[in-house]
């Protein structure tokens, strides 16, 4: 199969080089002329694990390139996917859909012969009606059919996540072109039917909103995690034994209920706050997804408060070293990381603020003004009054934990992904405050 992925970001350009992986033959399109310049070059933009290798590997094979002008791919493709963002709206939360339709735009007036225009991009209910309104508007011959094709993998870990999926949604609708589609698309997602077929088929709207479902029930299983942390400070419970304890129930199921800073990232805030929106337009508000969001954020504003508790007194002049910066490991995204929040209020109250991640960094730095970025975690927490591990990257995990507290000036640690023990801690002579742990 011939497929041109429109969009070349974290989910662009993963699913393109794995799609080559499977065989195909993919050209990876951004309008950034950096991208597809670095990507030229054998440099990979973003960071995720195993990336360098699968990209490498497929170009030398011949089966993927990049182009910053698609038009030959799209002319010759057989599947063309979009995969460009959908950010938050300014000012009212919907999914700002302006990418989508101007790429839709673009495709219409190129495709030759049967082709399959897949939405990969999380879009809302509704837009693959007006992606395809538009390329019959734009092209009234056009032979094509619009299919929905969300994308569930996670951030550092897409690569295994988009070659074993637990299940890969599929919408289309029953027109004409319902069976070429679905041929197409069983035919791209082949190398995945070797056992048993994670292929779901649904219609178009339906699979529009299992992507928002799935990602709002994750994000309130996180909320209801954060919620209880809080009530086992309050009574003396440990939230850690609450989640295995609630975890090992099969309906429950242990995953996503590690309680922490509150829910960041590139989808969960967005989609969310997009979920809620469509939910009030089309009159059938989502009043659990509501409260998700408005606890999340009070929740991300709130953790610098948990600095100044574990101190004992205000950060005002003091030295606060943060550890992470990504709104999880194994990513240099910073979209919505908690961080964010974090680093301006502790400046806010008056506090000094060093920090280092692995990975973002150069990211961070563009949007965390006034934050010291450091070189490692030791220069990070020399001198600091209060260490705060605000993302769980492995690293922070092995800490030579006695050479940290000889650097600081004072020994206080704020562990907002409950990554040490209270007990050790202690021992060491921390003054330690993890979540929801009595
Ligand atoms: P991203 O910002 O990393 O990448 C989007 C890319 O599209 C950018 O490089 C941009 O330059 C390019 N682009 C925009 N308009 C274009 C056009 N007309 N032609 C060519 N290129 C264009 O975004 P992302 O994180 O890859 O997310 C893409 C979509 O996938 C979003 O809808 C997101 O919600 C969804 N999604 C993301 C993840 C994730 O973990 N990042 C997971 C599942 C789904």
């Amino acid at each position: 199969m011939r497929v041109a992925m429109i969009g070349s970001g974290y989910v662009g350009l993963v699913s393109g080089a794995c799609f080559a992986d499977f065989g195909h033959t993919v050209v990876c399109i951004d309008k950034d002329p950096s991208k597809i310049e670095r990507l030229n070059r054998g440099e990979i933009p973003i960071f995720e694990p195993g990336l360098d290798d699968l990209v490498e590997t497929n170009v030398r094979d011949g089966r993927l390139s990049f182009s910053q002008d698609g038009a030959e791919a799209i002319r010759t493709a057989d599947a063309v996917f979009i995969a460009v963002g959908t950010p938050s709206r300014r000012g009212d939360g919907h999914a700002d859909l302006s990418y989508v339709h101007a790429a839709a735009e673009e495709i219409a007036g190129l495709i030759q012969g049967f082709t399959v225009v897949v939405t990969k991009s999380t879009v809302p209910v509704g837009t693959g009606d007006e992606v395809e309104a538009i390329i019959r508007r734009v092209n009234p011959d056009a032979d094509f059919a619009v299919v929905s094709n969300p994308e569930f993998l996670r951030e550092g870990a897409a690569i295994g996540d988009f070659k074993r999926p637990d299940r890969v949604v599929i919408g289309v609708n029953e027109d004409a072109a319902a069976e070429r589609a679905r041929t197409v698309m069983s035919e791209l997602y082949r190398p995945l039917n070797l056992n048993e077929s994670p292929l779901l088929f649904v219609n178009r709207r339906t699979s529009e909103l299992i992507k928002y479902a799935a990602n709002a029930f994750l994000a309130m299983k996180i909320t209801f995690i954060n919620e209880m942390a809080d009530l086992c400070e309050a009574v003396g419970a440990d939230v850690q034994q609450v989640a295995r304890g609630i975890g090992l129930d099969k309906r429950i199921g242990a995953k996503f209920l590690h309680a922490g800073p509150g829910y960041g990232g590139s989808c969960f805030p967005k989609d969310t706050i997009a979920l809620v929106r469509t939910a009030q337009q089309y009159g059938a508000p989502t009043r659990l997804i509501e409260a998700t969001v408005a606890v999340n954020d009070a929740r991300k504003q709130a953790m610098a408060g948990r600095v100044e508790k574990t101190l004992g007194a205000s950060v005002q002049g003091k030295t606060v070293a943060l550890l992470g910066l990504t709104f999880k490991p194994n990513t240099d995204d910073m979209r919505d990381a908690p961080s964010l929040d974090i680093a301006p209020a502790l400046i806010a109250a008056g506090a000094r603020v060093q920090a280092f991640d692995p990975e973002g960094m150069h990211e961070a730095a563009k949007l965390l003004d006034g934050v010291e970025m450091k070189d490692s975690a030791y220069d990070a927490v020399q001198g600091a009054d209060a260490v705060v591990i605000v993302t769980e990257w492995d690293q922070f995990r092995a800490l030579d934990l006695d050479r940290v507290k000889l650097l600081m000036n004072q020994p206080v640690l704020v562990d907002l992904r409950n990554i040490y023990r209270p007990e050790d801690m202690q021992r060491r002579g921390f003054r330690y405050s993890g979540i929801g742990r009595g």
